[in-house]
C-alpha cells in the first residue's frame, strides 16, 4: 500500500538541511509519496527509517547506475508517460557496439573514436555514453573488456550469452560496474548470480512481457536488484507498443516486476533506418539505445532528439540576459543584440564565432522567447532594447555608435536611432547562419 507523506515524514531526520535539493523534510516526504523522488535522495535518513519505508516507498521504476565514478550513467526512475505531465528525468544513453570480429587493437581504436564523439548544442555537451563490447566471440573476453575500458572514457556494456565468457569479462571490469547484456531464459540463473556477486547491473531479455517479468523475478531471487528490461527492436511498431505497455504497467499499475528502465537493441537494414529507429526508441522509452553506427551524421539526429525530449517543458530554455563577449572584442568591435531564448542565443553566438570577428552580444530578457515570438508577445520593444544596452553599459565598451539588430526587427531601427546613443542602426540578417557573410561585408 502506498505511504502517505506524513508516514514518510515521521521517518525522516526532520532537520530541513536541504541536501536533497528541497527546502524542507516535509516537501521531500510529499515528493516521495508522489513517487517523484526516492528515499535514497535523502543522504541522512537512518538505516532503521529506510528499512521501515523502503519497499513501500520505492519509486515505481528503479534507478539503475551503469559505470563507476565519472563514467557513471543513470537510467530509470521515470515518473510519467508523457513529457508534458511533468518531464522526463534521465536522458537516453547511446551505446555503440564493438563487434567481437575486430582485433583488440581495432577495438581499442574504436573505443577511443567513439569516446571522442561529443558535440555542443544549445550550450550543452552531447556525447555517446557507452561502448558495448561483444565478449562471446572474443578469444580473451577479459583482455577485450579491459582494452576497451582503457582506450575509451565511457561506461561499458558487456554483450554475450555464454556464462563463462561473461564471467571472465565481468571479473576483469567489475569495479567499473559494467552492464551485463543480457540474461535470457536459458542463462538467467548464471547471469543473475554473476551480477549479484560482482554487484553490477543486469539486463534481461525475454520474448514477451510475461517472460520479461518472470526473468526479473528470477534475477531478483538471486540477489540482483539493478535490472534493465532489454527489448529487441526488430519491428518498430510492435517494439514501441510493448515498451509502452511495460512503462504503463510500472508507472500506473505499480507492477514491480516491470518496474525497471528499458534498453533497446536497434535492428535496422540501413544506417539511415538505424538512426531513425534509435531516435524513436529514445523518445519512447529507451533508457539506452544500442546501435552500430557512430558517424557524426548518424549520431547527431539521435542526440538532438534526446536533448529535445528531455528538456523540462515547463521551464523556458533561457540564457542570462547580459552582455556576452565573443572572442576578444575591443572598442571597434561590432555590437549585436538578441533574445534570451537559448536556442536563439546559441545560434547567434555560434555564427559570430564562425565569422572569426570578435563581437559583443547584448542579450535582452524576453522570458525565453525567440525574436518573432517575443515581438508578437510584447516581450521586446525598441525601448526595452535601449534600456538593456544602457543597463549593460555597452556604450562604455566601444567607441562607435553602430548597433546591429536582428533582420526580423527592422521596425526598431528608427526608434533606437532617435532615442539612444546608437545613432547608426544596421539591420542584420534574418537568419543566424547568414551572420558570418554579413559581418564580413558590413563590418570592415
Ligand atoms: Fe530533510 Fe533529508 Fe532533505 Fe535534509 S536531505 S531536508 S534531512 S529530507
Amino acid at each position: 500500500m502506498a505511504l502517505t507523506g506524513m508516514q514518510i515524514y515521521k521517518n525522516l531526520p526532520k532537520t530541513n538541511c536541504k541536501d536533497c535539493g528541497l527546502p524542507t523534510c516535509m516537501a521531500f516526504a510529499m515528493q516521495v509519496a508522489a513517487k517523484q523522488r526516492a528515499l535514497t535522495d535523502c543522504p541522512h535518513i537512518s538505516e532503521e527509517g529506510q528499512a521501515a519505508l523502503s519497499e513501500a516507498s520505492a519509486p515505481p521504476m528503479r534507478l539503475v547506475k551503469i559505470g563507476a565514478n565519472e563514467r557513471e550513467f543513470q537510467i530509470g526512475q521515470e515518473t510519467v508517460m508523457f513529457r508534458h505531465e511533468e518531464k522526463f528525468h534521465r536522458p537516453t544513453g547511446i551505446a555503440i557496439r564493438i563487434p567481437a570480429s575486430v582485433s583488440d587493437e581495432e577495438a581499442g581504436k574504436m573505443a577511443a573514436e567513439i569516446s571522442s564523439r561529443s558535440y555542443v548544442r544549445v550550450g550543452t555537451t552531447l556525447q555517446v555514453r557507452f561502448c558495448a563490447v561483444e565478449v562471446d566471440g572474443a578469444d580473451d573476453p577479459a583482455a577485450r573488456a579491459k582494452t576497451v575500458h582503457e582506450k575509451g572514457c565511457l561506461a561499458t556494456i558487456l554483450i554475450g550469452e555464454k556464462p563463462d565468457k561473461m564471467k571472465a569479462a565481468v571479473e576483469a571490469l567489475k569495479a567499473e560496474k559494467p552492464l551485463i547484456y543480457a540474461a535470457n531464459a536459458s542463462n538467467v540463473e548464471d547471469f543473475a548470480s554473476l551480477a549479484a556477486d560482482a554487484k553490477v547491473p543486469l539486463a534481461v531479455s525475454g520474448t514477451d512481457l510475461e517472460e520479461l517479468a518472470d526473468l526479473t523475478q528470477k534475477a531478483k531471487a538471486k540477489g540482483t536488484e539493478d535490472l534493465v528490461l532489454a527489448f529487441q527492436g526488430k519491428e518498430i511498431g510492435e517494439t514501441v507498443r510493448t515498451m509502452t505497455i511495460a512503462r504503463r504497467a510500472a508507472l500506473k499499475k505499480q507492477f514491480r516486476a516491470l518496474g525497471y528502465p528499458a534498453m533497446v537493441e536497434v535492428v535496422a537494414e540501413t544506417p539511415e533506418e538505424e538512426t531513425t529507429f534509435a531516435s524513436i526508441y529514445a523518445a519512447k522509452y529507451g533508457g539506452v539505445v544500442l546501435i552500430n553506427g557512430y558517424e557524426p551524421w548518424e549520431l547527431l539526429p539521435i542526440m538532438t532528439t534526446v536533448q529535445d525530449i528531455y528538456t523540462d517543458p515547463q521551464v523556458p530554455n533561457t540564457v542570462d540576459a547580459k552582455l556576452y563577449e565573443i572572442g576578444s572584442p575591443n572598442e571597434s568591435s561590432p555590437v549585436l543584440f538578441t533574445t534570451n531564448f537559448s536556442l536563439t542565443y546559441y545560434s547567434v553566438e555560434g555564427e559570430v564565432e564562425r565569422s572569426k570577428i570578435p563581437a559583443y552580444i547584448s542579450v535582452v530578457d524576453t522570458e525565453g522567447l525567440g525574436v518573432l515570438n517575443a515581438y508578437a508577445g510584447d516581450k521586446i520593444s525598441a525601448e526595452k532594447v535601449v534600456k538593456t544596452l544602457q543597463e549593460q553599459k555597452v556604450s562604455e565598451k566601444v567607441k562607435h555608435h553602430k548597433l546591429i539588430i536582428p533582420g526580423l526587427l527592422p521596425i526598431f531601427r528608427a526608434e533606437i536611432e532617435d532615442t539612444s546613443e546608437w545613432t547608426e542602426v544596421i539591420i542584420g540578417p534574418e537568419r543566424a547562419k547568414e551572420i558570418p557573410a554579413f559581418l564580413a561585408g558590413a563590418w570592415k
